[in-house]
């Protein structure tokens, strides 16, 4: 590959080692006209399997731009949107797989995004799972108000 430094077109790698999990694989590599360094990483081709068969490469942008949507009006800022982003990619990366499902996707994404936002975490769960009814909603905020301490259902007053 070329000098990210002076575009060199050619680079020598001068040193080469698997990381700890052997998930990836480090490479110096220098320069032979500038002769700077500098480390590339190597790693396998996450694919996504989308509904209609195709497969495309996965990628954080469009988890983030998907949740962005079901976290408009909600105060959500671009940072933890970077983070929520992260944590999918982390994820959907520790299953070790090359290949994964939209819907593995989608499901990667609910867990972190009931932890930053629930009305979102709600919204996104209705187009994902396809709520088409009313008691789809109660189910899941029935099931997000026993998950989640201070989003408890208020105790009922005592009657006199
Ligand atoms: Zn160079």
């Amino acid at each position: 590959m070329h000098c990210p430094f002076c575009r060199h077109a050619d680079s020598r790698v001068v040193d080469s080692r698997t990381t700890d999990d052997g998930s990836s694989i480090r490479r110096r590599r220098q320069c032979p006209d500038c002769n700077r360094r500098f480390t590339t990483v190597e790693t396998a081709a996450l694919m996504v399997v989308k509904r209609s068969g195709v497969t495309e490469p996965f990628s954080r942008d469009k988890v983030i731009n998907g949740v962005r949507k079901a976290c408009q009006g909600r105060p959500v800022t671009e940072d933890a949107l970077a983070l929520l982003g992260q944590r999918v990619e982390e994820a959907v990366r520790s299953t070790g797989s090359a290949e994964l499902s939209a819907h593995d996707v989608g499901l990667a994404i609910l867990g972190p995004l009931k932890e930053l936002d629930v009305v979102a975490y709600l919204r996104f769960a209705s187009v994902y799972r396809a709520y088409d009814s009313l008691e789809d909603f109660e189910d899941a905020i029935a099931e997000l108000r026993t998950e989640l301490p201070g989003e408890r259902p208020p105790v009922p007053a005592p009657t006199p």
